[in-house]
C-alpha cells in the first residue's frame, strides 16, 4: 500500500498520490502520461487531478508493482 507520510515531493496537491518507492517502471507514466509525470529519476509523481476519468488514476492503483500509487480519503 503506498504510503502516504513518502508522498514524492513533487506530487500536486489532492487525494491521489505517488510515493518514493516507485522504480520507474514507466507503467503509469506510459498509459496516462497526463496525470503522471517523471522526475529526472524517472520516478513518476501526480501532476494532474483535473480529470474526469478516474479509472485512469485506479489503473495506475492496480497495476503498478510496487504499491506506490495511492489515495488519501
Ligand atoms: S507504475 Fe508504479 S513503479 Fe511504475 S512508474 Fe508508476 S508509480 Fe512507478
Amino acid at each position: 500500500m503506498a504510503d502516504p507520510q513518502k508522498r514524492h515531493p513533487q506530487n500536486v496537491p489532492g487525494p491521489w498520490f505517488v510515493d518514493t518507492s516507485c522504480i520507474s517502471c514507466d507503467t503509469c507514466t506510459d498509459v496516462s502520461p497526463e496525470i503522471f509525470g517523471r522526475d529526472a529519476a524517472r520516478k513518476a509523481f501526480v501532476r494532474e487531478h483535473r480529470v474526469d476519468d478516474v479509472s485512469l488514476f485506479e489503473f495506475a492503483l492496480e497495476s503498478c508493482p510496487v504499491e506506490a500509487v495511492g489515495r488519501e480519503e
